[in-house]
């Protein structure tokens, strides 16, 4: 009897690093690629990830987990390189971030660079060191966690905007440097989602309400809506697909 065909959208064998996967977005994206079969190396800023790591456990996953300060440019750099050179990364998922709120006629100069150093310079140091070495194996899949604010404005929060639109600009641009040589980059851009990000929107009855009035779903998402479409760019059934940003917003976008 013939066995069935591995399922393209099968992880099995492979070694995902997730970012921020202690909470949220993050944490159902690790649990969402060791259902899909993967194994994982899981990272946070604070020790936060017994729990996701023993959930993926007895999912069968193998798990590694490692504390770095994505905020801390020296140690992070150091720390990237170490990681990636024990370990062969398969799956790079670009998820942790942060944001602040202020008008921006008063924004901090700490607000902006503190935003702008987590979401997009720490991604592209991860994308550029583990694009390398997958290049280097002919293979690879970046999984970056964009925004609404990849496409839109938004409202009081200009770094985190000016940090999603260009890293909606880099997942483009390195996509297409490394398309021809086996490395898929695309981006996720998440709606509306019920996560600490969130939190202050959410607990303003106004604004909750003006957003969810123009959600098509009619409601907000919960981190694992989003994390089919991240398996999907994680596996081989997402090969011919290069510097895409997918939407998984409840249709706010076709609004
Ligand atoms: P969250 O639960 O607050 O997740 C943010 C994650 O980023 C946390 O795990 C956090 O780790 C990590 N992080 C922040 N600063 C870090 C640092 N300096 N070093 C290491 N890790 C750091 O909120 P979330 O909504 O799931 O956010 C995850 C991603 O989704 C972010 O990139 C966010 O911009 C994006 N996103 C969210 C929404 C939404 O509606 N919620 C929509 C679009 C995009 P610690 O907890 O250890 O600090």
């Amino acid at each position: 009897m013939s066995s069935a065909p591995a399922s393209p959208f099968s992880l099995d064998g492979r070694l995902a690093l997730v970012t921020g996967a202690g909470s949220g977005i993050g944490r159902a994206i690790a649990l969402g690629l060791a259902a899909a079969g993967a194994d994982l190396i899981l990272l946070s800023e604070r020790d936060n990830l017994g729990p996701v790591a023993a959930e993926a456990r007895s999912a069968g996953a193998a798990v590694t987990t490692e504390l770095l300060d994505l905020a801390d440019r020296p140690a992070r750099q150091a720390a990237v390189e170490d990681l990636l050179d024990a370990h062969a990364v398969d799956v790079l998922v670009n998820n942790a971030g942060l944001i602040r709120r202020a008008p921006a006629a008063e924004f901090s100069d700490a607000d902006w660079y503190d935003v702008i150093e987590v979401n997009l310079h720490a991604a592209f140091e991860l994308c550029r060191a583990a694009g390398r070495r997958m290049v280097d194996r002919g293979s690879g899949k970046i999984v970056n966690v964009a925004s609404m604010l990849s496409f839109q404005g938004g409202l009081l929060v200009p770094s985190y905007t000016a940090s999603k639109h260009a890293l909606a600009g880099l997942t483009r641009a390195l996509a297409n440097e490394w398309a021809a040589r086996g490395v898929n980059v695309n981006a996720i851009a998440p709606g509306y989602v019920a996560t600490a990000t969130t939190a202050a929107l959410r607990s303003d009855p106004a604004r909750s309400a003006e957003i969810l009035d123009r959600i098509p779903a009619g409601r907000w998402a919960d981190p694992e809506d989003v994390a089919g479409a991240a398996v999907f760019l994680a596996s081989p059934a997402a090969d011919y697909v290069h510097g895409h940003v997918l939407a998984v917003d409840g249709g706010w976008l076709a609004r």
